[in-house]
């Protein structure tokens, strides 16, 4: 090898190692509100430095093309970025997540069209070809999972595709005839030396896989499916990498890959799930809902009720979910907080893991609203508090503080935990209408005898009440 490509293979090496390092010190950075804005600039950083980096290695050609494909793509981005609004982001990571499982469909497909399957190899050469296939195999597999998973996900998210789970009969047995089959596809396909049809037929398993698995998790499980969905991005970016022999690639993948998952078994424990039983396609999820149940009467209060009850308080919890995302109701609600503070009034929030529509979706509405971190308390911090609270505003949630999880076994959100609101004092409910949540299930709370419902959009009944006070 000539000496100027070593040197040059050397400092693409290097500058990988760098990269690499921007995106651990990003994820660290991330883990934290406080220091999440830097963690995202580490990251940008650390991008930066990947894409100068491969665009300038010998190896590759063609730079112009990838210039005018990155000048498109990144057109799109800021366009996507600027129009998208908050509660679209769900939606946004989903199809994005889309395009990295359809990438790595690519990449396997031009991986098996560039080696020459004709050849006659050596028996070593051979084991590397064998290697070779079973890594276009797999990332094949778990892209074309990933693309059509996140696809109904995006659907589901969007509202375009019903979010309940879809119920085929023996689910469960067609998902795991789907993995066996692939793996025998996987036998034939390596042992033919790539001369088969099986990497075809199995594309389609997987991408009827991918569809059929995503769409029979129901509503309250999707957080999981999202982190999930985020985990097996990063697998089938790693599986690119391997095939295009980018370390950067295998190591970035690997990174997203795993911290999707430890993501999707937080989620799990916060929901009170089991990690395989949601992946596994809502496994043990046949419950009953019973539609004609009576729950009783609910009371109305206005915005001067509130502000009535708001004075006689001494400690008051704020429980946002999405319907404070959708009001934009964030601003309103830190400047009743001010007024409520400035009153003597004791102001905390209480965030549910999976309020909103993506893991920590409230914090980072409060945060953009200048929410001071240290009265934004989590789940556990703040469950046994609302028994010496004066009053609960329950801004635009619902599923998560739904005492059926608590008290009815067969409601599809039996076993997670909520935010036992109902213990406090007063409790008020902003919403429009009577409609249920995310999960589609009534919740009892809104019948309760120390609950009264707030009727209207969040944004303008937080100002009403602040006007009031
Ligand atoms: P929910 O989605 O259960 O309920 C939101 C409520 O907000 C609705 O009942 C709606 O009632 C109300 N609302 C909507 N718009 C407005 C508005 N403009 N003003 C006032 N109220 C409004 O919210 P939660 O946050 O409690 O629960 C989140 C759900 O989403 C859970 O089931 C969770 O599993 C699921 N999920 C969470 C994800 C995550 O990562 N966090 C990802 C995917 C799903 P109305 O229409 O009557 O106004």
């Amino acid at each position: 090898m000539e000496s100027t490509q070593i040197a040059s293979n050397g400092f693409i090496s290097a500058a990988y190692v760098v990269a690499a390092v921007f995106f651990i010190f990003s994820l660290a950075g991330l883990s934290k509100q406080e220091t999440a804005k830097r963690g995202n600039l580490f990251g940008m950083i650390g991008m930066a430095i990947a894409l100068l980096t491969t665009i300038i290695d010998p190896r590759v050609s063609n730079v112009f093309v990838i210039i005018i494909a990155m000048v498109i793509g990144s057109g799109i981005g800021l366009k996507l970025a600027n129009k998208v609004e908050m509660t679209q982001m769900p939606e946004l990571v989903a199809i994005l997540h889309s395009f990295v499982g359809l990438a790595a469909v690519l990449v396997g497909f031009n991986s098996f069209y560039d080696a020459d399957h004709s050849l006659v190899l050596t028996a070593t050469q051979q084991t590397a070809m064998n290697i070779h296939l079973t890594e276009i195999f797999l990332g094949i597999f778990i892209g074309a999972v990933t693309f059509t998973g996140s696809i109904v996900a995006f659907g589901k998210l969007s509202g375009m595709i019903d979010s309940s789970a879809l119920m085929l009969p023996h689910r469960h047995k067609m998902n795991l005839a789907a993995g066996i089959f692939s793996f025998f596809l996987l036998l034939g396909f390596v042992n033919n030396g790539g001369a088969s049809p099986a990497l075809y037929i199995m594309t389609v398993v997987a991408l009827v896989f991918g569809w059929h698995l995503v769409a029979s998790i129901g509503g309250a499980d999707m957080p999981v499916v999202v982190s999930m969905l985020n985990s097996y991005s990063g697998w089938a970016a790693a599986a690119a990498g391997f095939m295009l022999s980018n370390d950067l690639l295998i190591i970035t993948g690997a990174l997203v890959g795993s911290s999707g998952a430890i993501l999707s078994y937080i989620m799990c424990k916060a929901m009170n799930r089991s990690f395989i039983s949601v992946i596994a396609g809502g496994f043990g999820t046949e419950v009953v809902v019973d539609e004609d149940k009576d729950y009783g009467e609910h009371r109305e209060v206005n915005a001067e009720g509130v502000a009535d009850l708001l004075r006689g308080a001494k400690s008051v919890i704020i429980a946002p979910g999405y319907g404070m995302a959708v009001a934009q109701a964030q601003y309103p609600v830190y400047e009743l907080t001010q007024q409520l503070i400035n009153k003597g009034i004791k102001v905390r929030f209480a965030i549910h893991p999976v309020a909103g529509r993506l893991p920590g979706h409230m914090n980072v509405l409060l945060a953009e609203a200048k929410v001071p971190y240290d009265i934004v308390l989590g789940m556990e911090e703040i469950n046994d508090d609302f028994s010496e609270t004066d009053v609960v505003l329950v801004i635009g949630a619902n599923d998560t503080v739904n005492p059926a999880a608590n008290d009815d076994p067969n409601s599809p959100i039996a076993g997670m935990p909520v935010l036992e609101v109902w213990n406090a004092k007063e409790v008020v409910v902003f919403k429009r209408s009577m409609n249920t949540g995310y999960a589609g299930v009534q919740n009892p709370l809104f019948f309760k005898e120390n609950s009264q419902m707030l009727f209207g959009d969040a944004k303008e009944t937080t100002e009403q009440i602040f006007r009031a006070l």
